[in-house]
């Protein structure tokens, strides 16, 4: 059977895309010339590891011969082991025509790639040998901030971040921050204005994801919020606004990411869509494509994670203050989560499914309190939030928040730039947060 193969074949190409640290091979005696000619005539691969692939099955897709690909696997098991090649992660294969592998790299993760580099064999009838190497990426953070506007061009918060050069995933961050004091699936509108402090992560001179919300205002309807990331003395980091109250909330405003539709809300009496016979809906609907992560409302511990009949895939968590929370239907549990586990607040329990008596992929969401259930909805505003600021650090955190907010995009906080120049120049007034 024949294989259609993406491949490029080219012969100039490559000496300027050889990948970021490859040596230039010197080979400047004119014996060489035709082998470095030789040289230059190669394949260069650039794909993603497709399903199912080994490292062998892989260079075998591009006809490298068996004995080849033998002696690479080995070479390369000596610094990578090999079942840590993942589907989708990009790879580059360059390939003489002689059917040689010149260089291999492959993503291994965010930080970190596998080079490896054929080198000339030592006796004309012996295998190349291969240089194996785990090379770090040259990874920066940046500190950015980006200023920005509800228009009607720009009704969403994604739109809005959208247009001032950012992704969407940014603005999923955002609106986590302030997901306590906005609603942001219904209450924006023209006018509402936001500014973010952020790190962007460079990657090799790439976009290489976001690292943290470091501040951010959200102005709407004329009352504006800020919020500050800030680690207090033996605590994680975490936001609060400017008096240094918590900005998280016992339960996240809902266990999806992102403006959830709620299609069918909590109510003693409805039709039931599948049984047809009217029954109590003891949890909310919320309308979700397959596979959208599932978060985790609270921190607790796991109680049930399997199959639950009408329920699917199913995870129960039992949080503090005799509340449990009930998540249905998923297509998939996540790797990790069951019973006895522990999980923090956000962390994915699984993704949006259809299993068991359900209709169409959406998340039924239950939560109890003392055994009895009570409407999410309500339930999750009525809770009061985390912890402040300790008044021990206050005066610290005060003097991080007003040296964040002096950076913030938009036109500065005169007064708050005053203060914080003061700040700085005091020795004793560094604060310990990020
Ligand atoms: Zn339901």
């Amino acid at each position: 059977m024949k294989r259609a193969l993406p491949i490029a074949l080219s012969a100039t190409v490559l000496a300027g895309c050889a990948g970021p640290r490859t040596p230039e091979t010197a080979s400047a005696t004119a014996a060489l010339a035709t082998v470095h000619v030789q040289e230059q005539a190669t394949r260069l691969i650039e794909a993603r590891v497709p399903r199912n692939a080994t490292l062998a099955s892989l260079l075998r897709a591009h006809q490298v011969s068996d004995e080849i690909v033998e002696h690479f696997v080995q070479s390369a098991k000596s610094r990578f082991d090999l079942r840590r090649l993942r589907a989708d992660r990009p790879y580059r294969l360059q390939l003489g025509l002689d059917g040689v592998i010149r260089e291999f790299t492959y993503q291994i993760d965010a930080d970190k790639f596998l080079k490896v580099v054929g080198a000339d064999a030592p006796r004309p009838d012996a295998l190349p040998d291969f240089d194996v190497q785990v090379v770090p990426y040259e990874k920066h953070k940046a500190l950015m901030s980006i200023r920005g506007e509800i228009t009607r061009e720009t009704p969403s918060l994604i739109a809005a971040v959208n247009a001032a050069g950012e992704s969407i995933s940014l603005a999923l961050d955002l609106a986590r921050v302030f997901e306590g004091e906005v609603d942001f699936g219904n209450e924006l509108q023209p006018g509402d204005s936001f500014e973010i402090l952020f790190e962007k992560i460079v990657r090799e001179g790439e976009f290489g994801g976001y690292g943290d919300i470091v501040a951010a205002r959200f102005t709407t309807g004329g009352r504006s919020f800020e919020a500050f990331r800030y680690a207090a003395p033996g605590q994680k980091p975490d936001y609060y606004d400017r008096e240094g109250r918590s900005m998280r909330r016992f339960f996240l405003k809902s266990p999806l990411k992102f403006e959830p539709r709620v299609t069918s809300g909590f109510s003693f009496r409805r039709v039931h869509p599948v049984l047809r016979t009217a029954r109590a809906h003891r949890g909310v609907d919320y309308g979700a494509p397959t596979g959208a992560p599932v978060l985790a409302v609270a921190s607790g511990t796991v109680v049930r994670a399997g199959w639950t009949g009408g329920g699917g895939n199913s995870v129960y968590i039992r949080h503090d203050n005799g509340y449990e929370t009930r998540y249905l239907h998923f297509s998939r549990i996540a790797p990790g989560i069951r019973a006895g586990v522990r999980v923090t607040q956000g962390e994915v329990i699984g993704n949006v499914g259809s299993t068991g008596l359900s209709t169409g992929p959406h998340l039924h969401y239950e939560l109890l309190k003392g055994g009895t259930h009570v409407n999410p909805l309500e339930e999750h505003r009525k809770l009061p939030p985390g912890q402040p600021i300790p008044q021990a650090s206050l005066a610290a955190y005060i003097a991080h928040r007003d040296r964040q907010a002096w950076r913030f995009a938009g036109s500065p906080d005169r007064a708050l730039g005053r203060l914080a120049q003061a700040v700085t120049a005091a020795p004793t007034q560094t604060a310990a947060g990020n």
